[in-house]
């Protein structure tokens, strides 16, 4: 067995006991939800604006006083880490999540991952943990999208995928560098926030599950095991605009009747017959929209997701031939073109087995569960295994102002991110190893 991986089991054995300090993780939630809190409801705190800045800000200023390293990096992201930790050419155990919301979002997307990660970091300063593999926390910048609609910026530029980032802009044209500038970041050197190859050994977030099922089942902790992919279709449904009191019903071409027969046809192939796990048409629009004119042109979109690639694909043709049906029957031209594309994420296994064991260390039930929706993990994982924890939402509310977590469950999730911690220094490949000058 490596000196360092005796290291490692010798700290996790010594550190069974070690425990958060809930009180003050709470605390820090509430504190951090001050900021956007939108007069409307809920938070508004878009990713690159003021208010994620000054999230930002009110995190460095505890960090600092907590005897962390706190620092924004050019792309906006806030990295922090313990006193001593090596800048480069040493790979780290980076864990977080993101700060920023869409429009009257909630307190803890995102923000939970966060401040639990800063929690732990805290922890293991206070007790002078020696860790093989360092921890460094982070807050990726604009994980949403929302305002500049490049979501998971912070995370693609910290991976070195941030494709022609400063192209990037809000609905207004106004580019991402006049925000960048402004907000901490710095777009003259938004190169210089990507990591180099091998430096981040593994990732870990902690998220709200943003969905029903743990709450449903009582279960207090679950483990990712894949975040979905998704396509979405673009259809374009064209029939005929004709006065609706003087054409004769079998003489029409009604674009958005048919519209409306593959929008059932697209809800039944993952809710009737299970192709994939989800199937939604989420965005319509009517042409002329008129109330006494029959719709002669609709644009649509179906979005299908799952953990499989293989469903994917398999929910997509589904929803094609179902198009192709609504065509011949309807005597409408319906076309189908791809929106999006995205693949499904595999967490890493020896990062699932690493957080059951926290959770049994913890006497915590937990359930092995995918990820409907996205996270920063899934850009991470093109460059380093990854592990994701959830733990409860009340009712499955999320991205709404009752986004909401019992306070109990929020500190489990946080001591089982602590243990994941210790337990990942013991997992497959994570021995601290350098990866060689840069
Ligand atoms: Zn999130």
């Amino acid at each position: 067995m490596p000196r360092s991986e005796l290291r490692a089991r010798d700290s996790l054995e010594r550190h069974a006991g070690l425990r958060v300090d809930g009180a003050r993780l709470l605390r820090c939630l509430d504190e951090l939800a001050a900021i956007g809190s939108d007069p409307a409801g809920g938070i508004t705190r878009l990713g690159l604006s003021p208010q994620e800045h000054a999230a930002r800000t009110y995190l460095r200023d505890l960090c600092a006083a907590a005897g962390l390293e706190a620092e924004t990096d050019p792309a906006g992201n806030l990295l922090v880490r313990r006193p001593g930790t090596p800048r480069r050419a040493v790979p780290v155990l980076l864990v977080g999540s993101h700060v920023d919301t869409v429009v009257q979002g909630g307190r803890l997307d995102g923000a939970y991952g966060v401040v639990a990660a800063i929690e732990v970091l805290r922890v293991l300063h206070e007790h002078d943990v020696d860790l093989p593999v360092e921890m460094v926390a982070v807050a990726f910048a604009n994980e949403e999208g929302a305002l500049i609609q490049t979501p998971f910026w912070g995370s693609h530029a910290l991976c070195g995928s941030l494709e022609d980032g400063l192209a990037a802009k809000d609905r207004a044209g106004r580019p991402v560098s006049a925000y960048l500038a402004q907000t901490g970041g710095d777009p003259d050197r938004l190169a210089e926030a990507a990591w180099p190859p091998g430096s981040v050994a593994a990732f870990l977030e902690l998220h709200i599950e943003q969905g029903p099922t743990l709450e449903r089942l009582g279960v207090p902790i679950g483990v990712v095991d894949g975040i979905v992919g998704r396509t979405i279709l673009d259809i374009e449904v064209v029939g005929e605009a004709q006065h609706a009191g003087t054409t004769p019903m079998r003489d029409r071409r009604d674009a958005l009747v048919a519209a409306a027969e593959i929008i059932l046809a697209v809800q039944r192939v993952a809710a009737e017959q299970g192709v994939c796990a989800t199937a939604t048409t989420g965005y319509v629009e009517a042409h002329p929209n008129v109330t006494n004119t029959i719709t002669g042109h609709v644009r649509l979109t179906a979005e299908v997701r799952d953990t499989d690639p293989d469903r994917i694909a398999r929910g997509e043709a589904a929803v094609r031939a179902e198009c192709a049906q609504v065509a011949a029957a309807s005597g409408c031209a319906v076309e189908v073109e791809i929106g999006m594309r995205s693949r499904p994420v595999s967490t890493a296994g020896p990062l699932r087995d690493v957080i059951r064991e926290a959770a049994e260390t913890l006497d915590l039930p937990h359930l092995t569960m995918p990820s409907g929706a996205g996270h920063d993990a899934q850009i991470v994982a093109r460059v380093a295994p990854i592990g994701m924890i959830f733990v409860p939402s009340k009712q499955g509310v999320s991205h709404a102002p009752g986004e909401d977590t019992a306070p109990g469950d929020l500190v489990h999730g946080t001591n089982v991110l602590l243990h994941a911690v210790l337990g990942a220094q013991t997992a497959v490949g994570l021995h601290g190893d350098h990866v060689g000058d840069v």
